[in-house]
């Protein structure tokens, strides 16, 4: 059984189910955990027999739930380093203080559990919230996670109010050295985005390749040559140049999204499938349309156009990703 679902897509959330053989990935957590829960359970997808969740980027329309859900479910999360760090920053909001400050902060908190009755161990003022992760992680792997006296249940709470970033599993890869997740290969690939160390996808299960890319500023060599020879191709359609231009984004956001490292036009969209694309996709999915700068007919017309001309292309069947409801499974 191999399927892909997307549950939304676009600036206020993104977020795929991939299944192949036993292995189901979420790829990206852009919703909150009971609205992606909500929305599995309307495309018939079970969150409960998810088996890993996958992260393109730091983005909060790729992350908003992540932690929730993965705690939620207790199943691993695969980053790459650069973009675990930047998460882990983006949760973790500290204001500059000198040492001074923080030894005085220590003794302060240190004071305020002294005068409770059931004070907690004096690491609470150990800025290294890594060392939790990791420590989590160690749990999960040897098992002793899944204990669950009221005592170890509460200290695992209490580590995770302590610690928003806290996951049951973290688990590193690299853009160009792929990975298996149980029976779902896995190629990442680097995008040209503005995010620390953004990523696409190529997953491959009983001989299906099925390939997401969005949140790309244009389609550099090395993201063409992933997306050859797919059975699925999932890419980004983000805006109408001209709505992008005469819309009511601030100037300064119109050049971040124009940028080489912001989002894909239906424009240059169109271009690639019209120049490059070689056609083997049963699926193009168009994903990522902008509410603001698209509309999906101006987002379908661009693409339709660009596959008429080339009647070899009529097997390929065009779809879009909606914001607000999943896409019906796309199964093979
Ligand atoms: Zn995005
Ligand atoms: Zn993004």
């Amino acid at each position: 059984m191999v399927r892909f679902t997307v549950l939304a897509s676009g600036s206020k959330g993104n977020s795929t189910v991939v299944t192949g053989g036993k292995t189901r990935i979420l790829v990206d957590a852009g919703l909150s955990c009971r609205e992606l829960f909500r929305r599995m359970k309307l495309a018939d997808e079970d969150p409960a027999t998810l088996d890993a969740i996958i992260v393109t980027h730091e983005h909060s329309d790729h992350v908003a739930g992540l932690a929730v859900t993965a705690r939620k479910l207790g199943i691993p999360v695969y980053f790459t380093e650069p973009t675990h760090r930047a998460w882990v920053r983006w949760l973790s909001p500290r204001k500059q203080m000198t040492y001074a400050q923080w030894l005085e902060q220590c003794r302060q908190q240190a004071a305020a559990r002294m005068a409770e009755a059931d004070a907690p161990s004096a690491d609470d003022c150990d800025p290294e919230e890594i060392e939790i992760l990791a420590d989590l992680t160690a749990k999960q792997e040897d098992g002793s996670a899944t204990d669950s006296t009221p005592a170890q249940k509460k200290k695992k709470k209490s580590e995770v109010e302590r610690d928003p970033t806290a996951l049951p599993a973290v688990h590193y890869f690299q853009a160009g050295k792929p990975l298996q997740i149980g029976d779902i290969s896995v190629s990442p690939f680097t995008i040209p985005h503005d995010a620390t160390d953004p990523v696409g996808f190529v997953f491959q299960a009983e001989g299906v390749r099925m390939a997401l890319a969005t949140d790309l500023g244009y389609i550099p060599p090395n993201v063409k040559a992933q997306l050859k020879s797919v059975d699925l191709l999932l890419l980004e359609s983000n805006h109408d140049l001209e709505m992008l231009r005469d819309g009511p984004y601030p100037w300064s956001v119109k050049q971040r999204v124009l940028s080489r490292v912001g989002h894909l036009s239906n424009e240059a969209c169109a271009t690639y499938l019209e120049a490059e694309y070689d056609g083997q996709a049963t699926y193009i999915v168009l994903g990522h349309l902008s509410e603001s700068n698209n509309l999906p007919e101006l987002a379908r017309i661009s693409a339709e156009r660009a596959l008429n001309g080339r009647a070899s292309l009529l097997a390929n069947r065009l779809l879009l990703a909606p914001q607000d409801e999943p896409l019906t499974s796309i199964c093979f």
